[in-house]
């Protein structure tokens, strides 16, 4: 394969070296959130007055971790770093349930996440020949402007579509020949399903490649997109907290995302114990940015669960690489007392060709008890109307679930594009349990 790199000298930076960066990066935050009131308290509580007590990486242990709820503490102003006026831009969390948290840009951390989304877009494969039609939400939510700032910083014509309105989007892809996309991956499905309905041939449409991102999806919910656009998709991760997008990105090997560690310390550890985990085992990944001067943020917990490749990849960059994020620790669904994550409802039903493109998980209380019901559409080549295979194509799924998860659900069929969509990332779950039993 023919790799293009962005930085090929940092994104091929022998480990070693990478390692004396991140730890000269590490410094030079630790001294930039002396600056914000959150960590000068934090910091010096636990003996770190300057750069110079941190000799080593290993030295970060000495900082406890930043959760959610601290950024919330420090609404609006608690983790600011440098003068208000240096102040740029700033993206901040809907706050609809509860206090918002606010990230600060300077017009240099702008420029350095511009610069690691450029790294991403370019290392997949684009270049300043391509149209890239950007269709994710704009404004306080950071994947509209993270990718739209990297797609100009590659030279690429960057179209702002913003999420929605399948027909519109379709239009923009014929007038100007659009050759990647970025959108949610449940984006991106619900596109072909309309693609059908409005009767839009795929040799009308240009389109390449697709960045789905923003919410986690399985391989096969990727290799079911592949299939249907026939486009190659790209996994993008990344979270406010840490900019946005641009954190970790796959590379034209589409195994696993590199994460930029001349930008970010990546730690995985046990979410209940918070040790580190062994070597290539899951856990929640913590991260550290080594890039913002604004607003430093040191050992987030993302809640995030994933692992380490422990192989390097064959792309020859050094950076290590992410299993695609499987879920949120906090997404965990216990369904009379079995553990279950809705990335294992997920797999197996996307697995299935029957089944359409999207679907939902109800769960409620059926007295004492729980029910989990899985609602899910039918692929548009199934006709509603024929009960055979709909019963059949039931049976399939409640038994192959219970094979998987050890729970049997209630199966409900649903018409092609029939379920609701959501504009920003898809809601997948809805617990319809009351809170305190
Ligand atoms: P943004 O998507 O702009 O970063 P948020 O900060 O609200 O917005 O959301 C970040 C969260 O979205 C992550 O912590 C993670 O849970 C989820 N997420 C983002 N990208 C992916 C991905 N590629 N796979 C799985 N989950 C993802
Ligand atoms: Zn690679």
């Amino acid at each position: 394969m023919n790799f293009q790199y962005w930085d090929p000298e940092i994104e091929k930076l022998p480990r070693n070296e990478l390692e004396s960066l991140q730890l000269n990066k590490l410094k030079t935050e630790i001294e930039i959130s002396l600056r914000a009131p959150f960590y000068k308290e934090r910091l010096s509580k636990n003996g770190i007055k300057s750069a110079d007590d941190i000799r080593t990486l290993e030295d970060l242990n000495r900082i406890p971790f930043t959760t959610k709820n601290d950024l919330r503490d420090g609404f609006p102003y608690g983790f600011l770093a440098i003068a208000r006026d240096e102040v740029i831009r700033l993206h901040s969390s809907s706050g609809t349930t509860g206090t918002p948290t606010v990230i600060y840009f300077s017009r240099q951390d702008i420029k350095n996440w511009a610069g690691f989304m450029a790294r991403c877009i370019y290392g997949a494969g684009c270049t300043k020949t391509d149209v890239f039609q950007n269709m994710i939400t704009y404004g306080l939510f950071t994947g509209g402007l993270g990718f739209h700032q990297g797609g100009e910083e590659v030279g690429m014509l960057v179209i702002p579509a913003g999420a929605g309105n399948t027909t519109r989007q379709f239009k923009m892809m014929q007038d100007y020949g659009t050759t990647v996309l970025h959108a949610t991956p449940s984006f991106l499905l619900h596109l072909e399903t309309k693609m059908k309905e409005a009767g839009v041939e795929r040799s009308s449409l240009s389109i390449k490649k697709a960045f789905g991102g923003a919410e986690p999806y399985s391989e096969d919910t990727r290799k079911r997109i592949e299939t249907l656009l026939k486009v190659d998709v790209y996994n993008s991760y990344g979270l406010s907290e840490m900019n946005g997008p641009g954190v970790a990105f796959e590379c034209q090997c589409k195994d696993g995302l590199h994460i930029w560690e001349d930008g970010y310390i990546a730690e995985i550890v046990n979410p209940d114990t918070l040790e580190p985990v062994k070597d290539g085992e899951t856990g929640e990944l913590i991260l550290t940015i080594l890039c913002r001067e604004a607003t430093p943020i040191l050992r987030y917990r993302t809640r995030d669960l994933t692992s380490f490749y422990t192989e390097p990849c064959a792309c020859g960059r050094t950076h290590r690489k992410l299993h695609r994020i499987t879920g949120r620790s906090d997404d965990m669904l216990i369904i009379n007392g079995v553990n279950v994550f809705p990335s294992q409802i997920e797999e197996v039903i996307m697995a299935m060709k029957e089944v359409g493109n999207n679907y939902l998980i109800v769960v409620e209380k059926d007295g004492a008890l729980d029910k989990l019901t899985v609602k899910t559409e039918v692929s548009a080549e199934i006709f509603m109307d024929d009960s055979r295979p709909l019963n059949a194509l039931r049976e399939k799924i409640k038994d192959t679930l219970q094979a998987s998860i050890s729970i049997n659900p209630k199966v409900e069929l649903h018409e092609s594009g029939s379920l609701p969509i959501s504009e920003g990332k898809a809601v997948r779950v809805k617990d319809n349990r009351p809170r305190d039993v």
